[in-house]
């Protein structure tokens, strides 16, 4: 069933010229579940838990970081970093046992296991990120209806066909997402056109990124910029998604 808190952003994302669509609704799903863990979320108790149990990534955490509001970052910061502490001291006991030593002289001490298991705790810790979730969650909800708008709404698909497609990204994950929505023929259709589309939009990109180049040449200094002149980033945005810019 296609709900409209999806129809109406995917919609709206279409209305922009850019080089993915769903690469501005990630961006804008991520705006909003940082204000959110600064603002509204710093009441609610389950969210609290959740933040403390999975913590942030490296660039969520920058984000929270960038953000004016310190006391709210202040206490999220000291809820997470108790939960840190509690996990670390569930390894008290073991690193008590090694300074003993009282596994005795001739047997191994089980460093190595303890070392794997504190490495493996820690590794958890470093990959969860209660953003990363919020948006892969919400991007799979996007994706998927994203597919079914395509093959009931023929006014959205001559759309599609009309945008500059995706960046490589976004074109696996809505690959992804249609061959599970789609029937064998309807994938084969839709395989056709994003490939197609794909091909000849990333061939326009390094065409105006060559013509970049081409005006550093003095040669070509009266030569019209035309859409070359912010081709790097858009071609960084091509392959990769959207990057954070400098302001
Ligand atoms: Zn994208
Ligand atoms: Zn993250």
């Amino acid at each position: 069933m296609k709900e409209q808190i999806y129809t109406i952003p995917i919609n709206e994302a279409y209305e922009t010229d850019c080089e993915c669509p769903l690469c501005l609704l990630e961006k804008k799903c991520e705006e909003e579940a940082v204000d959110y863990a600064l603002g509204a979320a710093m009441m609610e108790p389950d969210f609290r838990m959740e933040s403390n149990q999975k913590g942030y990534c490296g660039k969520h955490f920058e984000m929270l970081n960038e953000k004016p509001n310190k006391l709210s970052l202040a206490l999220v910061m000291e809820t997470l970093v108790a939960e840190n502490i509690t996990e670390l001291e569930k390894f008290t006991k073991k690193i008590d046992d090694l300074k003993k030593d009282k596994c005795g002289l001739f047997r191994k001490s089980g460093s190595k296991e303890i070392v794997d298991e504190l490495c493996q705790m820690l590794k958890k810790r470093e990959d969860s990120c209660i953003i990363c979730d919020k948006i892969n969650y919400t991007m799979g909800r996007y994706t998927e209806v994203f597919i079914d708008m395509w093959r009931t709404e023929p006014e959205f698909r001559s759309r599609v066909e009309q945008s500059k497609g995706f960046c490589l990204v976004h074109m696996r994950k809505i690959l992804e997402a249609a061959e599970k929505n789609l029937s064998d023929k309807q994938l084969k259709e839709f395989a056709v056109f994003l490939y197609e589309k794909q091909t000849a939009q990333i061939k326009r990109i390094s065409e105006e990124v060559h013509r970049f180049t081409l005006k550093f040449d003095y040669r070509n200094k009266d030569m019209e910029w035309g859409n070359a002149q912010d081709a790097p980033v858009r071609s960084i945005e091509k392959v990769a998604g959207t990057i954070r810019k400098s302001e």
